[in-house]
C-alpha cells in the first residue's frame, strides 16, 4: 500500500511547544511526517540551519515516523507528498494562510494543505515571541523543550 507522507514546512528558529503538538498530532494521522525546515536566502534567522535541525532531531527522537529535512524548491514533489499540514493560532495568521496555500495551489495543482487547529495551551507562543523574551532570565519551559531552551540561552549570551 502507498505510504501516505505529509510535510509540515516551517522556520522552526527555534521550535516551540506548538509546532510540536502539530507534529505529534499529525504523525498519528499519517504514515511519515517530515519536518521541511525553510531556507529563505533573505531572511535572518537566529539558528542557523543546523542548529534547526539538530533541536528538532533532539526534540521527535521518540516519535519513530518522523524525520527532517531542508525545505527546497519543488520539496513535496522530489519526496513523493502532496499533502502538507500547517498550525492555525489565530485570525491574524489566516490571510497569510490562505495566501501561502492558493500560491502552492498555483504552483502545483495536486499539493492540498491541511490545516489543525492550534491547541489552545499554545495557540498564544510564536518563535518570535520567545525569541523576543529570552535574554532575560525568563521561564522559558512552558514554551519550549529544555534543549532548546539552553540553546537559546546560549546563543543570547553569544550575542551578548
Ligand atoms: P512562524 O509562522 O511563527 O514563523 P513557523 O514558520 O516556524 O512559525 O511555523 C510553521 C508552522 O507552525 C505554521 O503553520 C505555523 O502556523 C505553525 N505554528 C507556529 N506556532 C504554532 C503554535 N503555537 N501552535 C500551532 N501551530 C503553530
Amino acid at each position: 500500500m502507498k505510504r501516505k507522507i505529509a510535510i509540515v514546512p516551517g522556520s522552526f528558529d527555534p521550535i516551540t511547544y506548538g509546532h510540536i503538538d502539530i507534529i505529534k498530532r499529525s504523525s498519528e494521522l499519517f504514515d511519515e511526517i517530515i519536518v521541511a525546515i525553510l531556507v529563505n536566502p533573505d531572511k535572518k534567522y537566529l539558528f542557523s540551519l543546523d542548529e534547526r535541525v539538530e533541536m528538532i532531531e533532539e526534540t521527535i527522537k521518540d516519535i519513530p515516523n518522523v524525520r527532517v529535512d531542508a525545505l527546497l524548491v519543488n520539496y513535496a514533489k522530489k519526496v513523493g507528498s502532496s499533502v502538507i499540514v500547517r498550525g492555525l493560532r489565530a485570525v491574524s495568521d489566516f490571510e497569510y494562510e490562505m495566501q501561502l496555500t492558493f500560491m502552492n495551489k498555483a504552483l502545483d495543482e495536486g499539493i492540498e494543505t491541511f490545516y489543525m487547529m492550534a491547541n489552545k495551551q499554545y495557540s498564544f507562543i510564536s518563535s518570535s515571541i520567545v525569541k523576543g523574551v529570552s535574554g532575560f532570565g525568563a521561564d522559558l519551559s512552558k514554551f519550549v523543550p529544555k534543549n532548546v531552551e539552553e540553546r537559546l540561552e546560549k546563543k543570547m549570551k553569544e550575542r551578548g
